[in-house]
Formats: structure tokens, sequence, C-alpha cells
């Protein structure tokens, strides 16, 4: 399959879960380039060894904006644009309001908030050098309706969706064909799920109205599609993949 035929894309936190299912896919889909974007560079390693040609690991932390600024021109310099930015990297750090530590709500703002800001703040640069591109970012159903003991996770998420609204509409200016839609993932089975506990996880699965959790595969499909050129007409979007649940 083709869909993603010349295309140098970059996701982050593209070593395990649902990321690595979005490198995959875009590779599979004969992309130009996938970059893997991940600060763990031990899983970096791992999908390394298993790599095909297209893809390419660098370690690199969304937090840090002088390591995002490196990346870029590095990129630009060898292939003088980036199509494709998928914002995937997050972190939780879960607790009830009256007991969230106030560096875990720190943490998690720097990450999943900010981190989305810094990457998309110097990639877009290169994009609209080029007058194009496809950013897409991963939110969450916790961003659109909360959840308990996710504060600071939901007021990201929630967050992700308003800088998607906003950036679909700056990025489009001047003729500039950018397009930036959100996926909202409902629960998906990766190691950042592995850590809740079964109960909960029973509970959760019971308000899903396929009565499962999903995969990431499925949450690198709808990727897939806003990211490649069969979405062209399609941004300031926030596409639901949660089977239906009703939290
Ligand atoms: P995982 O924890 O499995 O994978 C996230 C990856 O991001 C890890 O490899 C992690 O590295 C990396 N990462 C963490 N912090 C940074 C950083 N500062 N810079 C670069 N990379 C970083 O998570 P999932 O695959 O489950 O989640 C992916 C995205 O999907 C997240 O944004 C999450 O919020 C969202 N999502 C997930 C859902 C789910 O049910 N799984 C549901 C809804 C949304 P390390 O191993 O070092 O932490």
């Amino acid at each position: 399959m083709d869909r993603m035929k010349g295309k140098v894309c970059v996701v982050t936190g593209g070593a395990r879960g649902i990321g690595r299912s979005i490198v995959e896919k875009f590779s599979e889909e004969n992309a130009e380039m996938v970059f893997a974007l991940d600060m763990n560079k031990d899983t970096l390693d791992e999908l390394d060894k298993q790599t095909p040609q297209n893809v390419r690991t660098f370690v690199l932390d969304v937090t840090k904006r002088e390591e995002i600024k490196i990346f870029v021109e590095k990129v630009k310099e060898e292939f003088g644009r980036i199509d494709v930015l998928v914002n995937n990297a997050g972190i939780t750090k879960d607790a009830l309001l009256q007991k969230m530590q106030e560096e875990d709500w720190d943490v998690v703002i720097d990450v999943n908030l900010k981190g989305v800001f810094n990457m998309t703040q110097f990639v877009s640069n290169l994009m609209l050098e080029n007058g194009k591109g496809s950013i897409v970012n991963i939110s969450s159903i916790v961003g659109e309706r909360g959840n308990i003991g996710q504060t600071n996770y939901a007021a990201t998420k929630g967050g992700v969706i308003s800088m998607t609204y906003t950036w679909a509409k700056e990025l489009a200016r001047k003729g500039a064909n950018i397009r930036v839609n959100a996926v909202a993932p409902g629960f998906i089975k990766t190691p950042m799920t592995e850590k809740i506990p079964e109960k909960v996880l029973e509970n959760i699965v019971s308000k899903v109205t396929l009565k499962r959790m999903g995969e990431s595969e499925e949450v690198a499909n709808a990727v897939l599609f806003l990211a490649s050129d069969e979405a062209s007409y399609v941004t300031g979007h926030v596409l639901d993949v949660n089977g239906g649940t009703v939290l």
C-alpha cells in the first residue's frame, strides 16, 4: 500500500504502544522516511533491530526545545521538509484532586501539553516554508469528558483539542495547506494502561459499546487516514476511536 508514499513523517513517543503502531503503519504504507522519536533509548534500540529501511529512531525529549531545534534542522538539511507530524508522546501521573502533588501536575503539563506546543512550533515553521503538511495530535476521551483521578491528564488532553482547533485556523492562512486534526482514543491496550487495576478496567470495559479495549493498531488506522492525502478536506476535526464509550 502506498498511502504515505513520498512522505517524511515524525512520530513522537514512537518506541512503543500507540506511537510504535503508527510508525509501523506509516512504514508499511511506504513513507519515504518515518522518524520514531522517543526519550526511551532502550525501547528505541529494540525497535532499531527490527525496523525496515524507511524507519529511523532518534532519542528526543519533547520537553527539550534545544533537542527539537537540532532535530528539525537535521531533517531539513537531509530532506528539506517534514510532511507529517504526529504528537503522540504522553504520560500519566494519576491522583485524586486532593492528593495530586504539584510536581505531578507540572510534569504532565510539561510533556503532554507543552511538549505538543514545542514540537508543533518548530515543525510548523518548516511546514510553512514548504506551504504544506499534516499534523495529528493524540488527545484522549479523558480530554473530552474528564475522568476521576486525572485532573492533570484531562487538562492536557482538553488543551490538545483546543490547540488543534487553533492551529487548524492559524496554519491554513496565506495559502498554506497545513491540516491539523486530533484523534481521541478511548482505552487502548498499551504499557500505559497496563498500570490500571483489573477491577477498574472491568468497569471501563462495561461502559464500552463494543465491550472491549481497543488495540494500538486501531488508533494507528485513524491517524493514518488523517495524516494521509485521503483526508485532504479534513481539518480541525477530533476523531473519536473509543468503541462507543459512554463515560
Ligand atoms: P505508552 O506509555 O505506551 O508510550 C508512550 C511513549 O512516549 C513511551 O515510549 C514514552 O517513553 C514516550 N515518552 C514519554 N515522555 C516522553 C517525552 N518527554 N519525550 C518523548 N517521548 C516520551 O503510551 P500509549 O502508547 O498508551 O499512549 C500514547 C499516546 O496516546 C499518549 O499521548 C496517551 O496519552 C494517548 N492515549 C492513550 C490511551 C490508552 O488507553 N493507552 C488512551 C487515550 C490516549 P518512556 O517509556 O520513557 O516513558
